[in-house]
């Protein structure tokens, strides 16, 4: 059956743990990836080039948003964050699905550029419940985890602009409506619009 990948696109307030989702959703569906992002910030231990984010000097990322190379860029928390196109682009058009997982600014860019995109908040189930796992996560100073959960609330109020909302109280429970989400998705009329046409011309 001949159809371009679905693109979906996970957002959600830093420690509410949509990379554990994302990456369970992966390792459950061979048909899916997860898009590798470029970025200016310094990888953390055990971070590894061209599998967590492609690393990049900022003058190389000013150069790339220069040249049209992403399909949406954004400054979170100080750093440039990007989703290089070409990767994205190709796998779309063989039919594969895609995974994005990024911040609003840019979830709202990519829906501009692609609106059948679908995209999808995981929110966490308390903003408490946050900050205890932003403070247990160990990878950011005291500072930084106040910065993030600052902007966690300015985040959290967007939340209804987005398709889905997953409340992720408990990662197996997230990751099944994360299938239930793909597969309602591929059900959807506009999804199937190429095949159905297809199906009547012959
Ligand atoms: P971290 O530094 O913790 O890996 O990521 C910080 C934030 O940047 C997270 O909210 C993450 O979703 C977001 N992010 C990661 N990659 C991209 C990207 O390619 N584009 C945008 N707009 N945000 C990204």
């Amino acid at each position: 059956m001949e159809r371009k990948g679905l693109l979906l696109v996970f957002s959600g307030p830093s420690g509410t743990g949509k990379g554990t989702v994302c990456k369970a959703l992966v390792e459950g569906n061979l048909d899916l990836r997860l898009s590798i992002s470029a970025t200016t910030r310094s990888p953390r231990t055990g971070e590894v080039e061209g599998v967590n984010y492609i690393f990049l000097k900022k003058e190389d990322f000013k150069r790339m948003i220069a040249e049209g190379q992403f399909l949406e860029w954004a400054k979170v928390y100080g750093n440039y964050y990007g989703t290089p196109l070409p990767f994205i682009q190709k796998a779309l058009e063989k039919g594969n699905d895609m995974m994005l997982e990024i911040d609003i600014q840019g979830a709202f860019q990519v829906r501009e550029k692609i609106p059948e995109a679908v995209l999808i908040f995981v929110a966490p189930p308390s903003m408490a419940d946050l900050k205890l796992r932003l403070n247990a996560r160990g990878a950011d100073s005291p500072e930084e985890i106040q910065k993030r959960l600052c902007c966690a609330i300015e985040e959290m109020k967007l939340a209804c602009e987005y398709d889905y909302v997953i409340i992720n109280d408990e990662v197996a429970r997230a990751v099944e409506q994360a299938q239930a989400i793909i597969k309602a998705e591929k059900c959807r009329a506009r999804y199937l619009k190429t095949y159905l046409a297809k199906l009547i011309s012959m």
